[in-house]
C-alpha cells in the first residue's frame, strides 16, 4: 500500500532519558528540543515530557511559539536570544526566558520597555568562542540586567566545547573560568549539556540542558562514561528490502560502480536514500540490520535507495523483510554516523519531511 520507510519514535524512552538526566544531576533540567526535537518532532516530544519537564529550550522564537500553540506552559528558553528587537514584546507577553549573548542584545533589552519582566540567561564565553560576553564585559552587563525593570531573574550560563571528550582538559579550564567569574554573584547558574550530564559531575551546578541524550544517543565518540549505558534509544529508522539478487564476482553496484563483488554473492536493495536523510557519505561497510542481522552497506547511497551485502544473512532473507538503518537498541546512530564522518545530531536533524514519523509509548507510561 505504501513505501515502507519510516521513523518510529518511542516517547517513553525520551521520558526515561529525561529522568536519567535529573537523577544523575539532582538539578532542574531544560529539555533541549530545538530543531524539531533533533528531528524527533518538537510537539510530540514536548507533550510527552509536559508533566515531568522543568522547562524546555529551543533555538528561536518560532520554535518557542510552536510550543505555546500546543499548550506548553512551562518555561521556554531561547538559546540564541532574539534576532530582531521586535521579538521582545512577544518574549515578554509569552514569558519566554531569553539568552543574552552580546552587547547589542543587552542594550536592546535595557532600552525597550516591556509589559512584564523576563528571565535572562546571561551567557559567558568561557572559551568556546561562539556566543557569549567576555569576562571584561560580563559583570557590568550582569549588574545592568539586575537593576533593569525588564528583568525578573538573571541566570549565569556558559557552554562547553569539548565535554564529549573525557580526557580533554578544556572542560576543566572552562569550568574554572566560569566559577571564578560567577561565584561572587550568588546567582543561579547553568553549564551542563548532555556530555556534561553523562560524564562531568563537577558541572552539576544548577540548571542542566540535556539535548542529544534525551533521544538516547551518546555524544561521546571515543570512551563512553558508564552512565551512557542507561540511555534508551528513541528513534528507529526503518525500511525494507525491495529487491534481492545474486551478483557475480567482479560485478559492480550502484552509481560510479564504487563497489565490486569479491565473489558470487547475494545482495539486496533497501527503500531509503539521501532524499530521506540517510547520509550519502556513508561508506561501504556501514552496518544495517537485515532481519536483525548486521549487514554492510555496499556502493554509493542513491536518493531513494541503497544496496546491502546480504552474505551475513545468507539465504535466510526474503523480499520485503525489514531493514533497520539505525536504532532498535542494536545499532546506535552514533555508530552509523562515524561511518559517514558525522555525528548522530546531524543524522537525526537530517531526516527529511518524506519520512513518516510514528510515535509509540510503553504500556507502563499510559
Ligand atoms: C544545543 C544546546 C544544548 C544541548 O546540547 P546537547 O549536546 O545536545 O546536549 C545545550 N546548551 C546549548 C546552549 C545548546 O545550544
Amino acid at each position: 500500500m505504501s513505501r515502507p520507510t519510516k521513523a518510529v519514535v518511542n516517547l517513553s524512552a525520551i521520558r526515561h532519558n529525561y529522568q536519567l538526566a535529573k537523577q544523575l544531576t539532582k538539578q532542574p533540567a531544560l529539555a533541549v528540543i530545538k530543531a524539531d526535537a533533533y528531528g524527533h518532532g518538537a510537539t510530540a516530544v514536548a507533550l510527552a515530557l509536559q508533566d515531568i519537564a522543568d522547562g524546555f529550550a529551543v533555538a528561536c522564537i518560532e520554535e518557542a511559539l510552536q510550543l505555546r500553540r500546543v499548550g506548553i506552559s512551562q518555561p521556554v528558553l531561547l538559546l540564541e536570544g532574539f534576532f530582531t528587537q521586535d521579538e521582545l514584546a512577544v518574549i515578554a507577553e509569552q514569558q519566554f526566558a531569553c539568552v543574552v549573548h552580546n552587547q547589542w542584545q543587552l542594550q536592546a533589552l535595557l532600552a525597550e520597555p516591556l509589559s512584564k519582566p523576563i528571565n535572562v540567561w546571561l551567557k559567558f564565553d568561557s572559551g568556546m568562542h561562539r556566543l557569549g560576553l567576555s569576562a571584561n564585559d560580563y559583570l557590568t552587563a550582569y549588574q545592568q540586567l539586575l537593576h533593569s525593570p525588564n528583568v525578573q531573574q538573571v541566570i549565569c550560563m556558559t557552554h562547553l566545547a569539548s565535554a564529549d571528550e573525557l580526557t580533554d582538559p578544556m572542560t576543566h579550564d572552562q569550568l574554572a573560568r566560569f566559577k571564578q567569574l560567577v561565584q561572587p554573584l550568588n546567582a543561579s547558574v547553568s553549564v551542563a549539556n548532555s556530555a556534561a550530564v553523562l560524564g562531568w559531575p563537577e558541572t552539576y551546578l544548577g540548571w542542566v540542558r540535556p539535548g542529544i541524550m534525551l533521544y538516547g544517543a551518546s555524544p561521546f565518540v571515543k570512551k563512553q562514561p558508564d552512565s551512557a549505558t542507561a540511555l534508551q534509544t528513541a528513534m528507529t529508522l526503518q525500511s525494507s528490502l525491495i529487491a534481492i539478487k545474486t551478483i557475480k564476482k567482479g560485478d559492480t553496484v550502484g552509481y560510479g560502480a564504487t563497489y565490486q563483488a569479491p565473489e558470487t554473492m547475494y545482495m539486496g536493495v533497501v527503500a531509503i536514500g539521501y532524499g530521506d536523510g540517510y547520509p550519502r557519505h556513508a561508506r561501504s561497510g556501514t552496518p544495517l540490520l537485515v532481519n536483525g542481522v548486521r549487514c554492510p552497506l555496499i556502493g554509493r547511497v542513491s536518493m531513494d535507495m541503497l544496496a546491502v551485502d546480504l552474505r551475513p544473512v545468507a539465504t535466510n532473507v526474503q523480499l520485503n523483510d525489514p531493514v533497520v538503518l539505525w536504532g532498535g537498541g542494536e545499532l546506535p546512530a552514533h555508530e552509523v554516523a562515524e561511518w559517514a564522518d558525522t555525528i548522530a545530531y546531524e543524522l537525526f536533524t537530517g531526516i527529511t519531511r518524506r519520512i513518516k514519523v510514528e510515535y509509540m509509548t510503553n504500556m507502563s507510561d499510559l
